[in-house]
């Protein structure tokens, strides 16, 4: 595989194209607006200096990361001679299945149609394709150029043969991949989100407070990041989204979203990437305060 195109340029999409793009792979990211794309791209550029100040990359490795990355507003284009399509666009399964029939149709067919999703069916988004034995879930963890877990979910259709070329390319980025079978929320988030979406009730019934919370997790349970912290890092409508996936696909109210989550995505408190969410970022995402409505 030489080429690789990303499709969406948000939280997940930029650090996937940074990884590819690091271990040399042609890297072509697709998004709807020029403006995000040149957003990732400076996000990338500064996640690469970070390295380069920690001594982990030269500067040559970062001129040469960024060379091999470019951008398209047009999805034609940017699947042009792709090997590998990473979708990683907003977790909406109606605009999975209408990205995926769109790639099916401007894709050669050798290509292999990976989707980053969160938690929608495998299955199902190959379904919109005519090649479902070349479809499979790629899942890579925020930030994607320092977690090493890729989850690789075979739909009912995915062939041994494309798994085991996902699982091959995973090691070659450098990442540890896990195999799984196409669940809602598969292995990662099905763990996950309960617990977040708990904290998130914890909160709500004044339990305890925001960082009280986070605090109690990580000196308890050593965990590197609370609860409440890592939903604003994951954003707060990613995690909503994951959760009514699990909530409609187990036909469980064990995972029914917890309403001051949906009240905080409806006003727009999505977390580091809007700004604000249980902690505010208006210093910058390393300077999170408590937000004001849950502090005294
Ligand atoms: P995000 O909101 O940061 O970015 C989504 C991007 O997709 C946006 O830039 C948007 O403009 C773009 N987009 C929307 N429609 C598009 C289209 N038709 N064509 C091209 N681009 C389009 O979201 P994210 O957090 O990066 O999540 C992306 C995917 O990765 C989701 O499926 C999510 O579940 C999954 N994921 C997220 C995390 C996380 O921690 N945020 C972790 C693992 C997986």
């Amino acid at each position: 595989m030489k080429k690789i195109t990303i499709i969406g340029a948000g939280t997940m999409g930029n650090g996937i194209a940074h990884a590819f793009a690091q271990k040399q792979y042609r890297v072509t990211i697709v998004d709807i607006t020029e403006d995000n794309l040149e957003k990732a791209i400076s996000t990338i550029t500064k996640n690469l200096d970070r390295m380069i100040a920690k001594e982990k990359i030269t500067n040559d490795d970062k001129l040469q990361t960024l060379n091999n990355i470019t951008t398209s507003t047009n999805i034609e284009n940017g699947v042009n001679n792709s090997d590998l399509v990473v979708e990683a666009a907003t977790e909406n399964i109606n605009l999975k299945l209408k990205i995926f029939k769109q790639l099916d149709e401007l894709c050669l067919d050798h290509t292999i149609l990976a989707t980053n999703t969160s938690s929608i069916s495998i299955t199902q988004i190959a379904k919109e394709t005519n090649r479902a034995d070349k479809v499979i879930g790629m899942h890579f963890m925020n930030p994607v150029p320092i977690m090493k877990l890729v989850e690789v979910i075979r739909g009912k259709e995915t062939s041994d043969d494309v798994t085991k070329k996902i699982m091959e390319l995973s090691k070659n980025l450098g990442k540890i991949p896990v195999e799984v079978n196409d669940a809602p929320g598969f292995v990662a988030n099905r763990i996950l989100m309960p617990m977040i979406n708990e904290a998130i009730f914890t909160l709500s019934e004044n339990v305890s407070g925001v960082e009280e919370i986070d605090t109690v997790m990580i000196l308890g349970m050593s965990h590197p990041m609370g609860p409440l912290h890592l939903a604003d890092f994951i954003g707060l409508d990613v995690c909503l989204s994951i959760l009514e996936v699990m909530h409609e696909g187990f036909k469980n109210n064990k995972y029914k979203p917890c309403s001051l989550l949906v009240n905080m995505v409806n006003n727009g408190n999505l977390g580091i990437k809007s700004g604000k969410g249980f902690y505010d970022y208006s210093d910058g995402p390393r300077n999170k305060k408590i937000a004001s409505e849950f502090t005294g």
